[in-house]
C-alpha cells in the first residue's frame, strides 16, 4: 500500500506545450524501435524540438489503418464462402449439406476458434463456426500485433484475423456471425441455439474467449491503441521512454505495472481504493521499485488527448478533486471476464469464471473441447490461443474417430 508521501506526489512531469508538441511528434510519440528501420516502417522523425522528451525516437507506429486494412468497427469479410459448404479442393460430391448440423460445432471466432476450424475443416469434417456478435475476437480492438509469428514487420489485428477468418473459409468452414445463446450438452447430438436457429454437432469447441473490462469513459475508447491498452504483455514494447499509468489494484495491475517499468520511464499506479486487492508480496515488489509511484484512492476520470494519449484527469477519491496530469500512455488492469455465461450450468467453471479444462483441451463432457482465453488466464496471447485451437481440433478429430463418428480415412496427415 502507498505511504502518504505517494498520495501527495504529484504526477510530475511538466506538461509540453501542447502545439509544440503535437508538432514535433505527430505520430503521437509512440514509437518502437525496429532494429534501425530496415523494415520500412518509415522514416524515424526528428527528436522533439522542445528537448522536453525523454524518448529515444525510432521509427515511428503507424496507428491509422493501411489503405487495404477494415476498419476497426467493420464486420470482416467474407471472401471464399463455398455454396455446398464443401471443403474446398477437397472430395465434395455437390450435395447440400445440412446448414445447421456438422461434426464440429465452434463457438468463438478470435484466434483460438479460427485455428480450430482451419485444422477442422482441413481433416473434412466440415465446421460450422458461431463467430460471435462482434467476430474476430479481441485482436479487433487492438492496432499493432507485433508478436505473432510470421509477421515480421507486425499487422494489425483486424488485419490478422480477416487473414485467419479468410483461411479457415478457404478450406470449407461455414462462418455465421451470431453469438450462440444457449447449450444443451447433456445428450448428443450437442444442441446449440443462436438467435433462434438450433445447430447440432457431434463435438463443440467452445473458444468464447475472455472480455477485457474498461473503465466505461468515451475518451478511453476513442484512444485504444492510441496509448490506452489492456494487455502489457502485447503493448508495453510501445512505451519505451514513457512516463505511464496502470489502473487497477489486483495482482494483475501490480503485475503490468512491474512489467512496463522495463520500457517505461515511470509507472504511475492508480487505484481508486485505499488498500489492494492484490497479495502482499506484489504490493511490496511494486513499493520497492523505484520506477513506480503509487497513488491510491486515486481514479481516472477522463483520458486527455485527440490523436494520442498526452494526459489523464485524476479525482482524488477522499477530497473529491480533479485535476489533469501529463501522461503518455494508460493501461487498464482491472480484470477480464471469461465469456462463460451460457455454458456455467453445463461445463465446470473454475472460481474466476473461466471453464476447467482436463487433458489439455477437454471438458467433463466427452466430446465437447475447450480452447483458448476462456479457460487460459495464464497466458492470454494471440499465439497460445491459436496453438489451443488446433489441440482441440486435433483432440476433437480423434474423439470423433473412437466414436466411429468421422472415418479414420478422413483423417488427415495434419
Ligand atoms: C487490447 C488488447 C490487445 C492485445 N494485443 C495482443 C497482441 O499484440 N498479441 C497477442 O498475442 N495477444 C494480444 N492480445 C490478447 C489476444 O487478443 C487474446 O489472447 C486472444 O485474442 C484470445 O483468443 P481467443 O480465441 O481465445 O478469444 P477471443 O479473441 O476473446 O475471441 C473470442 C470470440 O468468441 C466470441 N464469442 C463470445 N461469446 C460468444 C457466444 N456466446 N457465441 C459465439 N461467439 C462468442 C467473441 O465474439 C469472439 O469473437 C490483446 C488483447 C487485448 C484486449
Amino acid at each position: 500500500m502507498a505511504d502518504d508521501s505517494n498520495q501527495s506526489t504529484p504526477l510530475e512531469k511538466p506538461p509540453a506545450a501542447p502545439d509544440q508538441a503535437a508538432a514535433a511528434d505527430p505520430f503521437g510519440g509512440l514509437t518502437i524501435d525496429f532494429g534501425g528501420g530496415a523494415n520500412g516502417a518509415g522514416e524515424a522523425p526528428a527528436p522533439a524540438a522542445n528537448g522536453s522528451s525523454p524518448i529515444d525516437f525510432g521509427a515511428p507506429i503507424a496507428f491509422g489503418p493501411p489503405a487495404n486494412a477494415p476498419p476497426a468497427d467493420a464486420p470482416l469479410s467474407t471472401p471464399m464462402r463455398p455454396k455446398t459448404g464443401g471443403p474446398v479442393g477437397g472430395p465434395d460430391d455437390g450435395a447440400e449439406r445440412d446448414e445447421h448440423r456438422t461434426k464440429v460445432l465452434i463457438i468463438g471466432s478470435g484466434p483460438s476458434g479460427l485455428t480450430a476450424a482451419i485444422y477442422a475443416a482441413r481433416a473434412n469434417l466440415e465446421p460450422i463456426v458461431l463467430a460471435g456478435a462482434v467476430p474476430g475476437g479481441q485482436l479487433m480492438i487492438t492496432s499493432d500485433v507485433e508478436n505473432y509469428p510470421g509477421f515480421p514487420d507486425g499487422i494489425l489485428g483486424p488485419e490478422l484475423m480477416g487473414k485467419f477468418r479468410e483461411q479457415a473459409e478457404r478450406f470449407g468452414t461455414r462462418i455465421v456471425d451470431v453469438d450462440a445463446d444457449r447449450v444443451d450438452f447433456s445428450q448428443r447430438p450437442f444442441r446449440v441455439w443462436a438467435r433462434g436457429t438450433e445447430y447440432r454437432a457431434d463435438s463443440v469447441i467452445v473458444a468464447t474467449g475472455a472480455s477485457a473490462l474498461w473503465l466505461g469513459l468515451e475518451s478511453e475508447t476513442r484512444l485504444r491503441g492510441r496509448g490506452v491498452s489492456a494487455c502489457a504483455t502485447c503493448d508495453g514494447f510501445f512505451f519505451k521512454g514513457k512516463e505511464i499509468a496502470v489502473v487497477g489494484g489486483g495482482d494483475t495491475a501490480l503485475e503490468e505495472a512491474t512489467y512496463l517499468t522495463r520500457f517505461a520511464t515511470k509507472v504511475h499506479l492508480l487505484h481508486r481504493r485505499e488498500s489492494f486487492r492484490a497479495s502482499k508480496i506484489m504490493v511490496d515488489r511494486a513499493i520497492a521499485n523505484p520506477k513506480i509511484e503509487i497513488h491510491t484512492n486515486t481514479a481516472v476520470d477522463e483520458v486527455l488527448g485527440g490523436a494520442k494519449v498526452e494526459g489523464l484527469r485524476i479525482r482524488d477519491m477522499v477530497s473529491d478533486t480533479t485535476r489533469e496530469v501529463p501522461m503518455e500512455g494508460l493501461f487498464i488492469a482491472i480484470g477480464y471476464r471469461p465469456n462463460t455465461e451460457i455454458f456455467k450450468e453445463q461445463l465446470e467453471v473454475d472460481d474466476k469464471g473461466y471453464l476447467v479444462v482436463h487433458d489439455e483441451t477437454g471438458s467433463k463432457i466427452d466430446g465437447v473441447f475447450i480452447a483458448g482465453d476462456v479457460h487460459d488466464h495464464r497466458y492470454r496471447q494471440a499465439v497460445t490461443a491459436a496453438a489451443d485451437g488446433c489441440k482441440a481440433a486435433i483432440d476433437a478429430e480423434r474423439w470423433l474417430e473412437s466414436e466411429g463418428i468421422s472415418e479414420a480415412a478422413t483423417a488427415t496427415a495434419w
